[in-house]
């Protein structure tokens, strides 16, 4: 039986769609005090207005992940509604998809932003309340896109979650005297609002290509960050959980099909 997590202070980036709300949602029915940020501050407002009708405890705030002064905004927040911060899970990204010969330098720009950058400046603006919960937890989703597999059109998105793990590898030591520790999740194809976009083709071919024949649904994402922000995770920094059916191990396609 793991420690419950009733009553700390959750911070989830993106927590207004998708993985974010997934993971929002595990931690508000854990008992956890959530704020949810994302740039929309209605979308935020009625994810948080979600979890508190189910009997969690949770509000909205909007902030950009790739700005510090509003991310040290969203910090002041929880700390002032739900009494410090201990968990930040470090979840925004953006997807768009373009190969290298149709990418404009700026379209770079704006994913290695939000996704690489936003997690360092999400991170910085947490450390102080971080620093003084005494136990701090920080867990980044990652994904398996650019750390294991790639994808025609996110030579950007790839290197941001590969440079993600290079964060996080570096972050864990630094923030271990802080008794922080800094871990990171990396998704499989999850069912999203976001992942939808991309078509029916995408999500067919996906789910045939995932051992488990399915896509994974958000609350997969949230128990894995779940337990990482557990007092029994104490011990592990630095670390990835791949959460994706098995999708990253056949070798081929017959590997799948034999089985
Ligand atoms: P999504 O459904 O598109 O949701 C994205 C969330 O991030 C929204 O809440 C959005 O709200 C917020 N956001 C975007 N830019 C932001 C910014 N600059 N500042 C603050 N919030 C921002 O995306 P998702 O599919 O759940 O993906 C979430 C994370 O999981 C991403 O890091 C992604 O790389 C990772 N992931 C997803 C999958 C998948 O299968 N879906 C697989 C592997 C990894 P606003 O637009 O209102 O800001």
């Amino acid at each position: 039986m793991f420690t419950p997590v009733k009553d700390r202070s959750v911070m989830v980036t993106g927590g207004s769609k998708g993985i974010g709300k997934g993971i929002a949602s595990v931690f508000a029915k854990a008992g956890a005090k959530v704020l949810v940020v994302a740039r929309t501050l209605a979308d935020a407002e009625a994810a948080a207005e979600e979890f508190s009708q189910a009997g969690g405890t949770a509000s909205g705030f909007s902030a950009d992940v790739n700005d510090l002064s509003s991310m040290q905004a969203a910090c002041a927040a929880a700390a002032e509604r739900h009494g410090g911060l201990d968990v930040l899970c470090a979840n925004a990204g953006i997807f768009p998809q373009a190969n290298i010969e149709a990418m404009d330098p700026e379209e770079w720009d704006d994913v290695l932003g939000t996704n690489l950058r936003g997690t360092f400046i999400s991170v910085k603006a947490c450390l102080p309340e971080l620093k003084k919960c005494g136990k701090g937890r920080v867990v980044v989703t990652s994904s398996i896109t650019g750390p294991v597999t790639g994808f025609p059109g996110w030579t950007h998105y790839g290197a941001s979650k590969a440079g993600q793990l290079g964060f996080i590898r570096t972050a864990c030591i630094e923030l271990a005297k802080y008794g922080i520790t800094v871990n990171a999740v990396m998704p499989g194809n999850i069912l999203t609002e976001g992942l939808i976009e991309l078509g029916e083709d995408y999500l067919t071919t996906m789910a045939a290509s995932v051992p488990l024949k399915r896509l994974g649904i958000v609350e997969d994402i949230g128990n894995a960050a779940l337990f990482l922000a557990t007092e029994e995770a104490a011990y592990i920094t630095g670390q990835t959980i791949i959460v994706d059916g098995g999708q990253i191990l056949p070798e081929s396609l017959e590997a799948l099909e034999e089985a």
